[in-house]
């Protein structure tokens, strides 16, 4: 009796622990449902610059290697993302190739200060971690974006500049070049130009009749959920001063982060930084609970041209939301997104 009793109360306790793990292992699986991140197919947007960009001041010549480029680059940067790389990955590879074109004004295309340099800005920002790491006015480094990236993994600094951010760079064998590596003569002739009309005002606060901007931006969303938000530039013809723009500064010329999105700015520095534009548009969809576009639109349509600024932006959301709003006559920008295919445009 004694023996059929302590058996009872045995394969009650097995019982009972059974249940135990089968209640343990359902609650797991729903909670492991429930948990799950849920984010947008892979996409990477770009931007060329926004200005004056006219239909009848374009080549059809010049017009074809505009898109051609853009494509080249949104192609080979959705590539890294459809091989599994990151959107940090992506965004470095992009920014480069554009930076490798003398189309933009970014790396080998960027325009001439005042005393007929080029000093050179880029920023990089990772939407996962919120690490992010900027260079100011770099004459030798051959694509900007890359010491950007470095500063962000490899220093405990945001950002660097001039000769410290070469010596930066150097240590960590970035490709340094000749500063005659930047020459071109489109942008030179460019510099030419406004120094005829130069009155001498070094506030720099005109805005000079068919300015075209021409910095560059990336943004991607990876097969992990994560943004990321890269921009560079060689800053504005005729800049004065060590001035920098808004490029570099996270925040104004570049943003992301995944709980609200990723922005690269392009226009009149001096407007994206008082306005505090990328950082405004995350702020407008995370704390007012605006879409994408509608947050674009408010800043780039509303605020900013109440101010006197002109210039454009990408956004782009964890969930493959993505706009590209700018108040100039045209942007050159494009996308590509798993699902929705690839789009290159330059007019309104
Ligand atoms: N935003 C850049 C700057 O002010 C210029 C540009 O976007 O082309 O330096």
């Amino acid at each position: 009796m004694y023996v059929y009793k302590s058996k009872i109360k045995k394969d009650y306790k097995v019982f009972l622990a059974f249940i135990v793990i089968v209640f343990s292992i359902s609650y797991c699986d729903i909670y492991a449902q429930n948990s799950k991140e849920v984010f947008g197919p892979i996409t990477i947007v770009i931007h060329g610059g926004a200005g004056t960009i006219k239909r009848e001041n374009m080549s059809s010549e010049l017009e074809k290697s505009y898109f051609g480029k853009l494509q080249e680059a949104i192609n080979k940067g959705y590539e890294i993302l459809e091989g599994g790389g990151t959107s940090v990955e992506a965004v470095v590879l992009t920014v480069s190739i554009l930076e490798d074109s003398p189309l933009f004004n970014a790396g080998k295309g960027a325009v001439f200060t005042h005393e007929g340099k080029n000093e050179l800005d880029a920023s990089i920002m990772d939407g996962k971690t919120l690490n992010a790491g900027a260079i100011a006015g770099v004459s030798i480094i051959k694509n900007p974006i890359k010491l950007a990236e470095a500063v962000m993994t490899h220093s405990v600094h945001v950002m660097l500049s001039g000769s410290g951010a070469e010596q930066f760079a150097k240590e960590q064998g970035i490709e340094i070049v000749d500063p005659e590596y930047f020459y071109t003569e489109k942008r030179y002739k460019s510099l030419q130009k406004i120094l005829e009309d130069d009155d001498g005002d070094s506030s720099i606060k005109k805005e000079y009749p068919g300015f075209k901007y021409g910095t560059v931006g990336v943004l991607a969303l990876d097969r992990y959920g994560n943004l990321a938000a890269g921009t560079s530039t060689g800053g504005m013809t005729n800049k004065k001063f060590g001035r920098i723009g808004d490029s570099p500064i996270i925040g104004a010329g570049t943003y992301a982060d995944n709980h609200s999105c990723a922005v690269s700015s392009t226009g009149h520095g001096e407007y994206f930084i008082r306005k505090v534009v990328a950082y405004d548009i995350a702020s407008k969809m995370k704390y007012a609970g605006m879409t994408i576009q509608e947050a674009a639109e408010k800043v780039i349509y509303e605020e900013l041209p109440a101010l006197g600024g002109t210039g454009g932006v990408i956004c782009l959301d964890k969930y493959g939301n993505f706009s590209m709003v700018f108040n100039t006559e045209g942007m050159y920008r494009g996308y590509k997104q798993e699902g929705k295919g690839s789009n290159v445009f330059i007019y309104k």
